[in-house]
């Protein structure tokens, strides 16, 4: 509970970033302190939604993903896949679109990252509507990949993200208002 209570102090919240009515959480502050990055890699690594041994890869989410993804896999013996917002990868890519609030983004990964059957942990900082993890599941299941599971950090409670992810197994380290 020290240990949880210890990573949860090294959150930071924001209100109005980036807008009005937001209230944005912050994990950088995790990420500066040795001690809470290693106790953030030790709970992922335990809160693994399904054994290490039935996944074969991580795919990280542009751009939080990315910075404890590749920290993740390198403990765990996995390669890491990068999911990059469109136009940042050189072709050829497959993209997937999804609705955010105000109109539409596209996530993409370099085609031949995902081998056929390939299992995926899909890894990000935070799940808030789902809408960006789903797609990210929809990238890879289009690139010949299986979903194995999903694992955040953080989990924004009462938008019921973890319900658009349908029938896949998910973790989440702390859920917050
Ligand atoms: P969703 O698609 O689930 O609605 O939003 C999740 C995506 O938006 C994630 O990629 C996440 O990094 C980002 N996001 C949304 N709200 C926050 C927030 O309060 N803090 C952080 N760090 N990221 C957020």
């Amino acid at each position: 509970q020290d240990n949880a209570d210890y990573l949860i102090s090294r959150i930071r919240s924001i209100p109005g970033f980036p807008k009005e009515g937001i209230n944005f959480r912050d994990f950088m502050p995790v990420l500066a302190d040795a001690k809470a990055f290693g106790l953030m890699l030790d709970a992922l690594e335990q809160a693994l939604p399904v054994p290490a041994d039935e996944f074969d890869a991580i795919a990280g989410l542009e751009a939080r993903g990315f910075l404890f993804g590749p920290a993740l896999a390198a403990r765990l013996g996995k390669g890491f896949i990068a999911v990059r917002k469109a136009g940042k990868l050189p072709p050829e890519t497959i993209g997937e679109s999804y609705a955010l609030e105000y109109g539409t983004a596209t996530i993409e990964i370099e085609s031949g990252m995902v081998a056929p059957g390939e299992r995926v942990l899909i890894v990000d900082d935070l799940i808030a509507t789902g809408g960006t993890a789903k797609a990210a599941a929809d990238l890879i299941r289009r690139a010949g990949g299986e979903v194995a599971g999903f694992s955040f950090v953080m989990e924004l409670i009462g938008l019921d993200g973890l319900a658009v992810l349908g029938d896949v197994p998910s973790s989440t380290l702390v859920t917050m208002p």
